[in-house]
């Protein structure tokens, strides 16, 4: 019969603290359970994870959770459980590092579909400083359809997928919330050097 009592084994834990509190700059070991994040987090009851839940899989050294559950997926980085905390702790900075590493980890990620939204808006963001709606789709369809044929889904998944993409640019144009133009921010070399400092850091 399995224990309810939570076992902490340092030597599981340890690697997986240091880690997402070197990435992340939280203090993870500050956390005393109060869930005043938890009651604020707009997505932990469709997650069924809440911030205080997911420093607590850490500390235990529950890395396959902790990297790959609907909480580190579905944040939308409000910020509002860092608000309320006491100690500070900003748990949209640990779901992005979760991110990070359990790409790192080629992990099969819970929602690819966010998964690829993240990478092509990294990748955007990293040529330019700023995102193109336009080449955003593109790039993103591009990666959808391939996961979405790789795995059996068809051409109709497909264009479905892509008719609906369509008449949401169709509104944003009307909107007048789509840009034509491939702009650069001004100051490029300022965020191709933070990217590179966070890529350095995270020893890669
Ligand atoms: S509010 Fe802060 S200290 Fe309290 S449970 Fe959440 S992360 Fe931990
Ligand atoms: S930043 Fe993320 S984890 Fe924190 S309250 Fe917002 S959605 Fe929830």
């Amino acid at each position: 019969m399995s224990s309810s009592v939570l076992q902490f084994e340092p030597e599981l834990s340890q690697p997986l603290i240091q880690e997402v509190m070197s990435r992340s700059g939280q203090n993870l070991l500050a956390c005393y359970q109060c869930r005043r994040c938890a009651a604020g987090c707009p997505v932990g009851d469709e997650t069924g994870v809440t911030p205080d839940r997911l420093i607590r899989m850490i500390i235990l050294g529950e890395r396959e959770e902790a990297l790959n559950n609907l909480l580190v997926w579905k944040c939308v980085a409000c910020y509002t459980c860092g608000t309320r905390c006491p100690n500070n702790i900003q748990t949209a900075r640990i779901n992005e590092t979760l991110k990070q590493i359990s790409k790192e980890a080629h992990i099969e990620p819970l929602l690819p579909k966010v998964s690829a939204f993240h990478d092509v808006f990294l990748r955007l963001t990293s040529h330019f400083g700023r995102v193109n709606e336009l080449v955003f789709i593109g790039l993103y369809e591009m990666r959808n359809a391939k996961r979405e044929l790789k795995h059996g889904g068809g051409w109709k998944a497909v264009a479905d997928e892509m008719k609906n993409h369509a008449k949401l640019g169709i509104s944003m144009m009307k909107k007048k919330r789509m840009h034509f133009q491939l702009n650069r921010v001004k100051r490029l070399s300022e965020i191709k050097r933070l990217f590179k400092k966070a890529k350095d850091e995270a020893g890669g």
